[in-house]
């Protein structure tokens, strides 16, 4: 079956491959020319590309599952495959996201069955009502399957699908890469994955890469002006000393930094099912899977796993797909409807919350606790955990916490909060900014 693929990010690439090997002829079409022979890599239109990703252990599953090679080449050009402390559970990869993609694209280069070509998917071909192909600047790309892997910003499908659910999830990045000095390890960490902090109006966080390379971000409030000026370099650095966790990973004596200040765009919680508004596949042979079909406040860092585990379903649809694509369509959808969107609806849950109380609202006890609050609530009665573990690493829905919501309730109705932890409370940390900012000529007015 010839197969194409609009989008050679981590979705288009990992299905491209996959699929190569079940037997298809697969054309994966991207406008980014991919690295330069001088290894720098922009990805215009990919901006997460240089912002800090952690990757879960259903991404290492995933790669193990369908393409152990990748997984060695990630391990060899430096990546770090993680376990809890007690080394009774994988938790995931410690890689960047940049070496992530060069292996994955090395990958399917080199994978027979697999053509990469640069272009730009302008349209779907239709023939006799079914999807009959990709129109790339101006030529048809023919196939039997396309599947729409374009990402976030994608706009193939625009139109086509029931309109899609969610929208600004009222956070933005801003991050910085920086690299471990000689014989210096990563700064503290509550997990193997990622450290943080999180105080009313902001958070720090911290992701360690691969080759002693790791990333700290500050996450602000979208409306958040003042916090904005953290792309100036200055206000990043006074930031990055001011706040416990940063300064700890950040200390000239532990690391320096090997990348700009990056800030990055709004970030959304977006949910779009297979299905048009009346409820039916819009175009046989037109299906959408990865960051198309969801994506989520991205401080969690799901996007990839999720995104893996919904190309992992469209493998096992594969047969059905060729033999009869609307059902299989119908099937992935209902999948997705339980497997994937519970995580939408949950972020969009715990973002709503986090926005009202970083404006200054109270835990609100009359309603049902959000997720995070009910994992923080671990903190004053471990016993929670025995619930939450699993939702934590993805294995158990959302919904799971139903069981222990509660007893959290409880822990807050007492008057207990998560503890803030030591550092600048929002505003300080706006006035250090902006008298950085303006020192160096950047200030917001
Ligand atoms: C700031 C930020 C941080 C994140 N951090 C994490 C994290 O820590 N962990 C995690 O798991 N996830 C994270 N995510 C989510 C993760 O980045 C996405 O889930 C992931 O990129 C989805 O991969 P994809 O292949 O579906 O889409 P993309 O990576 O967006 O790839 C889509 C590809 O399609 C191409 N394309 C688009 N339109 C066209 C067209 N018309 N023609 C040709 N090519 C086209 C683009 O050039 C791109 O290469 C983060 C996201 C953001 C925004």
């Amino acid at each position: 079956m010839r197969t194409v693929i609009a989008g050679a990010g981590p979705t288009g690439l990992f299905a491209a491959i996959a699929l190569a090997r079940r037997g298809h002829a697969v054309t994966v079409v991207d406008r980014d020319p991919g690295p330069r022979p001088d290894g720098t890599w922009e990805r215009a239109g990919v901006m997460q590309f240089h912002h800090p990703h952690g990757f879960r252990n259903q991404v290492v599953d995933a790669l193990a599952a369908e393409m152990p090679e990748v997984l060695d080449a990630l391990v060899a050009a430096g990546a770090e495959r993680v376990t809890l402390p007690d080394r009774s559970m994988a938790t995931g990869l410690r890689c960047r996201r940049t070496v992530f993609e060069r292996v994955l694209r090395a990958a399917a280069r080199a994978e027979p069955g697999v053509a990469l070509q640069r272009g730009h998917a302008q349209e779907v071909l239709r023939h006799r009502g079914r999807a009959a192909g990709l129109r790339v600047d101006g030529r048809r790309v023919e196939a039997d399957l396309v599947l729409d892997a374009s990402g976030r910003s994608g706009r193939l499908g625009r139109g086509l699908r029931e309109r899609p659910q969610g929208g600004d999830c009222g956070v933005a990045y801003v991050s910085r890469e920086y690299r471990l000095r000689p014989g210096v390890e990563f700064g503290p960490m509550e997990n193997p994955s990622a450290a943080g902090a999180l105080y009313p109006g902001y958070g720090a966080l911290a992701f360690p890469h691969d080759n002693g390379v790791f990333s700290v971000l500050v996450l602000r409030s979208g409306d958040d002006r003042e916090l904005a000026l953290l792309r100036d370099r200055r206000a990043f650095e006074a930031a990055a000393a001011a706040i416990p966790l940063l300064a700890a990973w950040t200390d000239p004596g532990r690391a320096e930094p090997v990348g700009p200040v990056l800030p990055g765009g709004r970030l959304h919680n977006t949910w779009s099912g297979q299905l048009d508004a009346d409820g039916e596949v819009p175009l046989t042979g037109l299906v959408f899977v990865g960051d198309t079909v969801c994506t989520t406040n991205p401080a969690a860092g799901r996007g990839i796993a999720l995104a893996l585990v919904q190309a992992r379903r469209l493998l096992a649809l594969s047969g059905d797909l060729a033999a009869d694509p609307e059902p299989a369509t119908r099937a992935f959808d209902a999948w997705c409807v339980e497997a994937v969107k519970p995580w939408f609806d949950d972020h969009v849950e715990v973002d709503a919350a986090l926005r009202a109380r970083w404006a200054g609202a109270d835990v609100d006890l009359g309603a049902r606790l959000p997720s995070d609050l009910v994992w923080a609530a671990a903190e004053a009665d471990p016993s929670l955990m025995r619930v939450i573990g699993p939702y934590a690493v993805m294995q158990a829905l959302p919904s799971s916490l139903h069981e222990v919501e509660p007893r959290a309730r409880e822990v807050y109705a007492s008057g207990w909060r998560p503890p803030v932890p030591a550092g600048p409370t929002r505003d300080e940390l706006a006035a250090l900014v902006t008298r950085a900012a303006e020192r160096a000529g950047n200030g917001a007015g």
